[in-house]
């Protein structure tokens, strides 16, 4: 078998029922093949993809506060500590129902190559809770990150690893985050991102991840001779990516035409109202029922469906595997002739495959979305300085950082022959950063 082959066997056998796991590792390594047959005797003998898939460092913790009723509640807590061969851990921390170590081990791995795409010195790392932030009170929301915080300072620091935010992780949850940190370890420093404006945080920050799609999607289309501007964009997700998605691609000229939660979703084909949204989602906290009720020439439905309705366009921004080969043909078939992703791994490999092979340009979100770290990594820079930037400086920063995110991918994919081939381009650009900094620091 080939030193990929037994890679591959050897992360299924080692890490049992990480199905998310294996999907990323396999997506990466395969299209990997090429660079690694080029030197496979040395990469074997350093063990270097063996090395790459396991993570540094895993710490399992457990989170125990107290809810309204006086009745003590129990989560998991995960840091999964990737990799830092370029840099300090950098990645989010993720507080969803669905979240166990698997879905950790997924995301660390991908954070490696997508913050190495940056150009920026941060290493990979991802962590989070099976805490479900929807439903509760302020008060038990705080309850919660100061237990998970007890446990999480020991682990982390402004020079060793920098957490953010991720999926039911936003401005309050790293204020709460922050402020456990501090009482604490009695530091005030930039140890975790995506902090709010009176404290730390970055301008632009909490656009970055969805400005940043639209700058990268922006440059994939003019390299392939469109143009962003009238273009209809399907968009799923109504979190920080999706809305920040929604807003960029207006103010480029394009119009966004859906976006959906976890119960259903919205069609509106005047255009999304991103004023309305933003109050629902972040002021609210309420359904897109809500939207549809307020306004008069939106259509909700129950459940799935972005993916059916006619777009040029189409950006996933919720969840990894929210679009799977009968959503990818359904795009195919309404005229979708690019996915550019905004979320983590949202397309499955089936259907990433049935879009390469259609034609459809395709985007993985390694590159597209590391706007949001990218930006991150600028809040880091500006911490260490104790200065802040302004957000034209912030915003400019991160379009050049997305510009040439795409430039790197397009040039690899064309150095090893597989030209418009873009998750090859980004796995490869991302990898070879990496492995050469591994190789350099020696067996550790
Ligand atoms: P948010 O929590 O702000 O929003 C997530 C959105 O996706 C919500 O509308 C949510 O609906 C929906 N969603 C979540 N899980 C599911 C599910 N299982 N099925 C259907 N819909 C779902 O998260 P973000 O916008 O921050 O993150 C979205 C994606 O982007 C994730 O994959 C994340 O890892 C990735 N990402 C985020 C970055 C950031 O800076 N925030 C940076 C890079 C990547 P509901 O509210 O009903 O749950």
């Amino acid at each position: 078998m080939s030193y990929v082959d037994d890679v591959l066997a050897m992360v299924v056998a080692k890490n049992p029922a990480q199905p998310e796991f294996h999907q990323a590792v396999k997506e990466v390594l395969e299209s990997l093949r090429v660079v690694i047959e080029e030197n496979e005797e040395e990469y074997r003998k350093n063990a270097l993809l063996e090395r790459l898939v396991t993570p540094e460092r895993v710490i399992m913790f457990r989170v125990p506060w107290v809810d309204d009723k006086g009745q003590v509640q129990v989560n998991n807590g995960f840091r999964v500590q990737f990799n830092s061969a370029i840099g300090p851990y950098k990645g989010g921390l993720r507080f969803h129902p669905s979240v166990n170590l698997g879905i950790i081990k997924f995301l660390g791995f991908e954070q490696t190559f997508k913050n190495s795409l940056t150009s920026l010195p941060i290493g990979g790392g991802k962590g989070g809770s099976d805490f479900d932030p929807k439903g509760k009170s302020d008060r038990e929301v705080m309850a919660f990150c100061q237990s998970f915080m007890t446990e999480l300072c020991k682990h982390i620091g402004a020079d060793t690893d920098v957490p953010a935010g991720d999926i039911g992780v936003g401005g309050r949850e790293i204020g709460f985050l922050f402020g456990q940190y501090k009482r604490i370890r009695n530091l005030y420093e930039g140890v975790l991102t995506g902090k709010g404006l009176t404290y730390g945080g970055s301008l632009a920050r909490t656009e970055a991840t969805g400005y940043g799609l639209l700058y990268l999607t922006q440059e994939l289309l003019k390299c392939n001779g469109k143009d962003i501007k009238g273009q209809t964009i399907a968009v799923s997700g109504a979190g920080n990516v999706a809305i920040y998605a929604i807003q960029k691609a207006q103010q480029l000229g394009a119009k966004p035409v859906t976006c959906s939660d976890s119960t259903g979703w919205i069609y509106d084909p005047e255009g999304i109202d991103t004023a309305l949204l933003k109050e629902i989602k972040e002021v609210k906290r309420a359904r897109l029922t809500e939207y549809a009720a307020q306004r008069p020439s939106a259509q909700y439905h129950e459940g799935k469906g972005v993916w059916t309705v006619k777009c040029d366009v189409a950006l996933p921004c919720a969840t990894q595997n929210e679009l799977g080969l009968e959503d990818a043909k359904s795009l195919k078939e309404n005229g979708c002739f690019a996915v550019v992703e905004g979320a983590n791994m949202p397309t499955t490999l089936e259907a990433t495959e049935y879009l390469q092979k259609n034609g459809i340009l395709f985007c993985p979100g390694k590159a597209s979305n590391a706007g949001g770290v990218a930006t991150s990594a600028l809040e880091m820079s500006q911490n260490s300085e104790r200065l802040s930037w302004t957000f034209e400086e912030v915003d400019n920063r991160l379009k050049t950082i997305m510009v040439n995110i795409f430039h790197n991918l397009d040039d690899a994919s064309k150095k090893y022959g597989m030209e418009g081939n873009y998750v090859a381009g980004a796995n490869i650009a991302g990898f070879l950063k990496v492995a050469e900094a591994m190789k350099a620091q020696g067996i550790v």
